[in-house]
């Protein structure tokens, strides 16, 4: 799975830019969250394949999108303290609490640094948003065609 986040400037917010690059690449996506409004807009989609990933940035870049990768939610163990200040701010359920009450995040839920929520909420900084290795590709070319 690959998380793009798509950036609509306010000049083409208003195009149905999502359906005609699905429809004409023939592309599956699955749209995480979204936050658009007459002025622009922020789009996070999942792609189940690294191909069709790659084929997407190229159509969206093609069509004025400004296209990212967002960073997932990563814990560092020994400084969490399973306060549980993080929990109840994550709005998709990627952190729970488990049987013996220790908190426990879900990366592939988590929707990353469009969030972030849980990041600021922690006492000890425990949580840090990083790339997911198998994305730096997909990144350094998005970079590189800039
Ligand atoms: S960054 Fe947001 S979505 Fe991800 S675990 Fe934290 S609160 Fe949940
Ligand atoms: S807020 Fe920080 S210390 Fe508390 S449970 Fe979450 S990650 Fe652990």
């Amino acid at each position: 799975m690959v998380r793009i986040l798509l950036r609509f400037p306010e000049k083409i917010v208003n195009q149905p830019i999502i359906s005609q690059v699905v429809l004409q690449n023939t592309i599956h996506l699955n749209i995480l969250a979204a936050h658009v409004n007459s002025h622009g807009g922020e789009v996070l989609v999942e792609i189940p394949s690294k191909e069709d990933a790659r084929r997407a940035v190229k159509a969206f870049k093609e069509r004025g999108v400004i296209v990212a990768f967002p960073k997932l939610v990563g814990v560092d163990e020994e400084k969490c303290l399973h306060c549980g200040a993080c929990y109840s701010l994550c709005p998709v359920g990627a952190i729970t609490i488990k049987d013996d009450f220790s908190i426990s995040f879900d990366r592939e839920k988590c929707i990353g640094s469009s969030c972030g929520q849980c990041v600021d909420a922690c006492p000890t900084r425990a949580i840090i948003l990083t790339r997911e290795i198998d994305i730096m590709e997909l990144e350094n070319e998005n970079r590189s065609s800039h």
